[in-house]
């Protein structure tokens, strides 16, 4: 018999979660607990069943369960190499000590530190750093160009960036930019 789908349990049994935590932000019923695992710290959600009324609101927004189903998602763009993509852009910000400090050529940053500036995004979620007894990855809502030269350069650790996503749920009337992963943004 066919497994009935019905929550994204299912994603992280197929081994397509890449924890980036937007299940977690559309589950109304509070069912879904996003778990650290042992070793590589990667954000593994975790579904109550005591609480999932299995409405699939969680795989509506999931990007494993695109993968897992081979989905497209109204791409114009799709090649072998790179994967599905609306459009291609490059640059580098004209600010040196930025374009020497962050990861490759600081245009996420410029782009971002110029929106807040001319009124174009009223916030970003970014990824910075936090040094506790371990370094770790640290996503944030940045409102500052300060908040957004924080998360200058490439953190080489899991995030769940859309989990700052619950956040600016509260802010329906804002516009905000996103970066993130292709994994985490498909
Ligand atoms: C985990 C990871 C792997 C990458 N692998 C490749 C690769 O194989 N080949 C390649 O060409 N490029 C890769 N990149 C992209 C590259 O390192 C730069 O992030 C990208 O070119 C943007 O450069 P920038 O100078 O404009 O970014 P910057 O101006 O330095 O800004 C970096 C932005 O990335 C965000 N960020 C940092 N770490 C993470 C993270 N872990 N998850 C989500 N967002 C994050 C920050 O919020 C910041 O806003 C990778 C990036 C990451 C985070
Ligand atoms: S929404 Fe993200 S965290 Fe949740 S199962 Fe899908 S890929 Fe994993
Ligand atoms: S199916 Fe609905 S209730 Fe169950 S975990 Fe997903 S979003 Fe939450």
């Amino acid at each position: 018999m066919r497994k009935q789908i019905t929550n994204v349990q299912y994603v992280v049994d197929k081994k397509k979660c890449s924890g980036c935590g937007a299940c977690y932000v559309a589950c109304d019923c509070d069912a879904i607990t996003i778990i650290r695992s042992e070793g590589y710290g990667l954000y593994i959600p975790f579904v109550d069943k005591g609480k999932c009324v299995n409405c699939k609101q969680c795989l509506d927004v999931c990007t494993g369960y695109t993968k897992v189903n081979k989905m497209d998602f109204d791409c114009p763009n799709n090649d072998p190499d790179i994967g599905e993509y609306r459009d291609v852009y490059y640059g580098n910000t004209l600010d040196e000590d930025l374009r020497k400090n962050a990861a490759s050529g600081g245009c996420v940053t410029e782009v971002l530190r110029s929106g807040l500036r001319f009124g174009e995004i009223d916030a970003a979620v970014v990824v910075g750093l936090t040094f506790g007894s371990t370094i770790d990855s640290l996503v944030y809502v940045a409102r500052t160009e300060e908040d957004i030269l924080c998360a200058k350069a490439s953190k080489y650790f899991p995030t769940n960036n859309c989990v700052a996503l619950k956040e600016l749920l509260s802010y329906p009337d804002e516009q905000f930019a996103f970066v993130g992963l292709p994994c985490q943004v498909n």
